[in-house]
């Protein structure tokens, strides 16, 4: 999505440009995720890129919410019209980049040995694009099929009467649980934590409609450049207080009734803010899960006891609690229990007292979601002015200014990193905006003759401890998901990190607006 357009605006300045891509061909997430299931929490017409009509004009979306092939093909109708293919080389990973102070440039090695320099390095890495597995003893013995839902395999799975295991509850798992329950011989679903689902209300486009919302893709674009996530949805102006409980409640209910994130992000802003008023939101919500889980028992596994709605990303359901209530369906809890290993024949579990207990399965899918955010980072060795490594520097968690580069690292720029806007948002409303800045300092770098731009030591430390600040508004602050960088699957990530700016893009914005005006207050140029 990043690199794509990336490309595309680089062309236009005449630049001799050239994107690395690490898989077989276009499409990064939604190349790889080809899980069942698998779809968008944006509204799909929200989604697409806004910067050409005639594409706009030209391209219908099936669903509100649109599944992963879709989307695959709609990036593939990008590249082709705009003629992009030609400037990308795929199977192409990046294994290091150096900085080479003498032509102040980058040199580049890729894992098959080839090496490139280029003036200018621009990150469109994506920031959940490095999956992680867990580490459990013996998961190479396994005899049947296992893999990363990142890595669905190519040649059909068949999953029909076969006895399936599925680890991890997260926003994949999520999506793939109902759309696979019906189909599958026995489910178990190991769950260490539980999650706050809300259901998507997916439902096809007629034409009419598609029609109608051509018609209003301005609208829909300003209103998306209005709220803090650069969704549709933004969060109610009335205070939680002033609504009496009765409207709170009636509001709610119309709330979890409509599609998408709306009962996220059209929520009055308490709920994300204050402890009382997420109390509340989250026991409506728990009241919705227990009204559509027929187990009592298994229901209030499934309501999350250590954090309130909304703090972590909420994965988007169709049909999730009720997969439950197929006998063949079973919630194995991780409350009480670890996972002890994985056999030849599925997966044991032990509770503390040393007594196991054994799953028979046929496939087990790994639904453990990613190194999010620096993960990509992680996995090049970008060295910089003075030889410091990037892993090094950001060991304890990234340091930026603005998202858009990091100090020692010049002509390195990036696009949809760390502590900017775009990872907390609708992505592509928020790369857009990225890939438009970028290109604009670009092109303001030529025009003044300028090779060289970093950022200052002083302007990073600023914006670092300015993104803490906004995380300590925020009740995200004190949850363990990779929005304050938390993975007990990476090493060093049980940590608090600092991933995100929480300031809404609008702001953002506008701030980065005024730096540029300002002569790019916070950078350096030579
Ligand atoms: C299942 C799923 C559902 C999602 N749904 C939504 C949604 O509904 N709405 C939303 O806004 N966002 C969603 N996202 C987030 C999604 O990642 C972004 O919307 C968007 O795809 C980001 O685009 P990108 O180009 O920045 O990153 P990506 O799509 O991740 O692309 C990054 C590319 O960089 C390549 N790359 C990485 N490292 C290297 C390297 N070392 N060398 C060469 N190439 C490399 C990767 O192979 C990949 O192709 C979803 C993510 C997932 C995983």
């Amino acid at each position: 999505m990043c690199g794509i357009y990336q490309l595309y605006r680089l062309l236009q300045l005449d630049a001799d440009v050239l994107v690395l891509e690490a898989h077989e061909d276009v499409g990064g997430t939604w190349w790889k995720n080809r899980y069942p299931g698998c779809r968008f929490d944006s509204e799909s017409y929200t989604y697409g890129y806004s910067f050409s009509d005639e594409l706009l004009q030209e391209w219908d979306w099936s669903e509100h919410f649109a599944a992963q092939p879709e989307t695959l093909r709609y990036l593939n109708h990008v590249v082709d019209k705009f003629d992009l293919r030609k400037h990308m080389q795929f199977d192409s990973r990046v294994e290091t980049a150096t900085f080479d102070a003498a032509t102040g440039g980058w040199h580049l090695r890729l894992d098959d040995g080839r090496e490139l320099t280029c003036h200018y390095l621009l990150t469109a890495i994506g920031l959940l694009s490095a999956p992680t597995m867990p580490h459990f003893e013996g998961m190479d013995d396994f005899q049947g099929r296992a893999f990363h839902t990142y890595d669905w395999p190519d040649d059909p799975v068949e999953l029909a009467g076969q006895r399936v295991a599925v680890i991890g509850t997260g926003a994949t798992a999520v999506q793939l649980i109902g759309a696979i329950a019906e189909e599958v011989g026995e489910l178990y679903v190991f769950q260490r934590r539980a999650n706050w689902c809300a259901p998507l209300h997916n439902r096809p486009i007629p034409p009419d409609e598609m029609a109608r919302l051509k018609a209003s893709y301005d609208d829909i674009f300003a209103a998306c450049d209005r709220t803090p996530g650069g969704f549709i949805h933004g969060p109610d102006r009335r205070k939680f207080d002033e609504v009496a409980p009765h409207d709170r409640r009636a509001f709610w209910e119309e709330l979890y009734a409509s599609p998408g994130f709306a009962v996220w992000l059209g929520n009055f802003r308490e709920v994300l803010m204050d402890e009382d008023a997420n109390a509340e939101f989250s026991a409506f919500v728990a009241d919705k899960i227990r009204g559509r889980v027929d187990d009592p028992e298994t229901a209030e596994l499934l309501i999350p006891q250590d954090h309130g709605f909304g703090v972590q990303r909420v994965p988007m359901e169709t049909g999730y609690y009720e997969a439950y209530n197929r006998e063949h369906v079973h919630l194995v809890s991780l409350r009480d229990r670890s996972i002890e290993r994985i056999t030849p024949t599925g997966v044991r579990l032990v509770d503390p007292d040393g007594n196991s207990e054994d799953f028979a399965v046929d496939v087990i899918v790994y639904a453990t979601g990613f190194d999010a955010i620096t993960g990509a980072f992680d996995r090049i060795d970008f060295v910089g002015e003075d030889g410091q490594h990037l892993g090094d520097k950001w060991q304890y968690g990234p340091s930026t200014y603005l998202g858009v580069q990091t100090a020692g690292f010049p002509n390195l720029i990036m696009l949809a990193g760390p502590q900017g806007a775009s990872v907390s948002t609708n992505f592509p409303r928020a790369i857009e905006h990225a890939v438009d800045w970028a290109t604009e300092l670009i092109e303001f770098m030529t025009t003044n003759g300028h090779q060289r731009v970093e950022v200052t030591a002083e302007a990073e430390v600023e914006w670092t401890a300015h993104i803490k600040e906004l995380y300590e508004m925020l009740l995200l602050r004190n949850a363990k998901s990779w929005f304050t960088g938390y993975n007990s699957n990476v090493e060093g990530h049980d940590i608090k990190r600092y991933l995100i700016y929480n300031g809404g893009a609008p702001r953002y914005r506008k701030l980065v607006a005024e730096i540029a005006a300002d002569e790019y207050r916070g950078f350096r140029f030579a």
